[in-house]
C-alpha cells in the first residue's frame, strides 16, 4: 500500500506537519493577489498552477507543490482510493453540492455520489457502442442507480421524459454530442452541468432552454474541497473503482486510458 505523508516541508509552511498524510489534486496553487482569490474562488484564480502541468508531479514517488494545494487525507481512507477523490471524486461531488439541486434529482453518470447525496436519483448513462452493455447495466445496478438507459436504443432526452424528466443532468463524458442530446430531457428550470472537457462546441436548441433551463460548467475545487470529497468518502464508504497500476507501467496505464479500457480509474501504485 502506498503512503502519501508529507516527507518535508518548506520555510514557514504552516499548519502542516511531516508525516502528515496528504495528496494534491489538479488545482495546484494561486497567486494569492488576483481578484477571484480575493473573493475566495481559489479554483478560478487567473494565475492558477495544475498539478503535474505547472509543476513536475504526478507520476512519480516524490513531488514538490506548493503548501495552498495540500489536502489531508482521512484516517481510514486508503490513498488508492484517495487519488481519484482528489480527481474526478472532488470535481464529481463538489459540482454537485454546488448545483442548487435539491430533491429527486436525476444524474448522467458518476451515480454513486449522486446516489448517495441525493434522494431519489434516476440515471442516464450514454454509452458509445453496444459492446459492453451487460456489464454496464450491471455497473449502474452496483451503483445503486435506478434506472439505466442504454441510449443506443432510444434518444437520451426522451427516455429522461418518459421518466418525467431531470432536475439536473451532471455530465462527465468528454462528449458533447452525447452532452447535448441529454438537453432535450431536463425539465423547466433543469440545469445540464458539465464536469467533462470535450474539445468540439456543445450544439443546444437556444429554444429549448427557454423555460428557465440551464447549461453550466463546473471546475473540480480547491485542497480544501478535496478534503471535504475524500472526508464524505471515509463517512459514506462511497469509493471509487479503480484499477492498480505498478509505477513502471505508467505507459501501458496511460495507453489503456487513452483506448478508454481502465474500469474505471487508473492508479499508478509506487
Ligand atoms: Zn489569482
Amino acid at each position: 500500500m502506498t503512503r502519501l505523508s508529507l516527507h518535508a516541508l518548506g520555510p514557514n509552511v504552516t499548519p502542516w506537519k511531516v508525516g502528515q498524510r496528504v495528496g494534491v489534486g489538479w488545482h495546484g496553487g494561486h497567486d494569492f493577489v488576483c481578484e477571484q482569490f480575493r473573493r475566495g474562488l481559489f479554483i478560478n484564480c487567473v494565475n492558477a498552477k495544475i498539478t503535474g502541468i505547472s509543476h513536475d508531479g504526478g507520476y512519480a514517488e516524490y513531488v514538490v507543490v506548493p503548501a495552498e494545494s495540500v489536502a489531508r487525507i482521512p484516517e481510514g481512507l486508503a490513498a488508492i482510493d484517495a487519488g481519484p477523490l482528489m480527481c474526478a471524486g472532488v470535481t464529481t461531488y463538489n459540482s454537485l453540492r454546488n448545483s442548487g439541486a435539491r430533491r429527486r434529482h436525476s444524474g448522467s453518470a458518476r451515480h454513486r455520489w449522486a446516489r448517495t447525496s441525493g434522494d431519489p436519483v434516476r440515471v442516464a448513462h450514454g454509452i458509445s457502442d453496444g459492446r459492453d452493455l451487460a456489464r454496464r447495466r450491471q455497473s449502474a445496478a452496483r451503483t445503486r442507480a435506478h434506472e439505466y438507459i442504454d441510449t443506443q436504443s432510444v434518444p437520451a432526452a426522451e427516455a429522461l421524459q418518459k421518466l418525467g424528466g431531470a432536475d439536473l443532468v451532471l455530465a462527465t463524458a468528454p462528449n458533447s454530442e452525447a452532452i447535448a442530446s441529454t438537453a432535450g430531457g431536463l425539465k423547466p428550470r433543469g440545469k445540464l452541468l458539465i464536469v467533462a472537457a470535450p474539445f468540439e462546441p456543445l450544439s443546444v436548441s437556444a429554444f429549448g432552454l427557454l423555460s428557465g433551463k440551464s447549461v453550466a460548467g463546473w471546475p473540480s475545487g480547491s485542497a480544501i474541497d478535496s478534503e471535504d470529497a475524500m472526508a464524505f468518502s471515509a463517512l459514506t464508504a462511497v469509493k471509487p473503482r479503480v484499477e492498480t497500476f505498478k509505477l513502471e507501467q505508467a505507459e501501458l496505464a496511460l495507453a489503456k486510458m487513452l483506448e478508454n479500457r481502465v474500469r474505471f480509474r487508473a492508479v499508478l501504485v509506487p
